[in-house]
């Protein structure tokens, strides 16, 4: 607010001699500011275009501006929507996208969340996805196979992810979804880099992101790469795609007694070993109070359902217990999810 009362100042102060425009800080330049008295959006992203520049016009005031990727009328425009989401990020396994394994991408699958991720962006919910890459190369199942060393298979397994990554935003083009892929690593010629501004500009534009390549180490998987992309572009849930109905408290495989779980903490989880995530994943996810939502993504609809937050699958989030236990950002979260 104070910010904005400094342009305000600056918009009515008299004309005095000015140095050239290219000299001037871009916030002020004359056609920016007259645009401005009638865009408040336009005026947010000026603001914060100071706010980096350390342009002295705002002086020690940029303490004050909000967060990127969150600017006042973007708050106020999000809270009108009436998803529970607003920006997800969507988890696609390698071996969800390979249906029924005769192949390893089967198309109609890529069809099918193309096709479901296309009603939910309309809606204006922001999707980003992260692939797996398991229906075509798992590092760890190769490592020491013919003297390749674990580094070593783990990136292919990344490149792995580059191809499904490829796959998907072609899918998703020819159905008229403008779409992203940002790899982990380097790859210039076949996608952008991950930059983490970047991607939440595309998303901010519709867009929809696909993240690929993991995080871009060896050693992790790319259901970490999920929940570290989610906390780093403020998406609100990690919605994990799979083959099975939800989390279990036994495996369906062999157990037919086996019960879906409804909501599971991430408590539970962990010292349950319920196998949803690999442990570096879920943790991320609990210190982070992202919430995860586990669902089968060959039962049509449950994509965009999913996506705009309505139930299905497993729900993995802070329960009561751990609120009390002193987890207050569970229960800010929870409330938020609630509103
Ligand atoms: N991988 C990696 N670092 C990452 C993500 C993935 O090394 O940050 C490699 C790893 O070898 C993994 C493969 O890429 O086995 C495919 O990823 P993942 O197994 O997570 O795919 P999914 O099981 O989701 O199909």
């Amino acid at each position: 607010m104070a910010a904005s009362g400094a342009l305000v100042l600056a918009l009515s102060s008299p004309p005095s001699p000015s140095p050239p425009l290219s000299s001037r800080p871009r916030a002020l330049r004359r056609d920016t500011l007259l645009s401005l008295r009638a865009k408040p959006r336009a005026r947010a992203r000026v603001c914060a275009a100071a706010a980096a520049s350390g342009s002295s016009n705002f002086g020690n005031q940029t303490s004050l501006m909000p967060p990127f990727s969150f600017t006042l009328d973007e708050g106020s425009s999000r809270s009108k929507k009436p998803y529970r989401w607003q920006r997800v990020l969507l988890k696609v396994s390698g071996e969800a996208l390979a249906g029924d394994h005769t192949e390893n991408i089967d198309p109609k699958i890529t069809m099918a969340i193309a096709r479901e991720v296309a009603s939910v962006t309309k809606l204006g919910v922001e999707v980003a996805i992260v692939v797996g890459g398991g229906n075509i190369f798992r590092g760890a199942s190769w490592a020491g196979c013919s003297g390749l060393d674990r580094s070593s298979a783990d990136y292919i397994g990344m490149l792995a992810t580059v191809m499904n990554a490829i796959f998907l935003q072609a899918t998703m083009e020819s159905i008229g979804i403008p779409t992203r892929v940002q790899t982990a690593f380097r790859m210039s010629e076949v996608a952008e880099p991950y930059i983490r501004r970047r991607a939440v500009r595309h998303l901010e534009k519709g867009r929809v992101v696909i993240f690929a390549a993991g995080t871009g180490n060896p050693f992790f998987t790319t259901d970490t790469a999920a929940a570290l992309r989610c906390a780093e572009i403020n998406a609100e849930v990690v919605l994990k795609a799979t083959n099975v109905d939800g989390v279990y408290d036994a495996d369906p495989r062999h157990n037919p007694n086996a019960h879906l779980l409804e909501t599971v903490s991430y408590h539970e989880v962990t010292t349950r070993d319920l196998s949803v995530m690999d442990m570096t994943a879920i943790t991320l996810c609990q210190e982070n109070n992202i919430p995860v939502v586990v669902f089968n993504l060959q039962k049509p609809g449950n994509i965009a359902k999913a996506i705009v937050g309505e139930k299905v699958g497993t729900f993995i989030g802070c329960t009561r217990n751990e609120e009390q236990n002193g987890n207050t950002l569970c229960e800010e979260k929870r409330l938020v999810n609630e509103a």
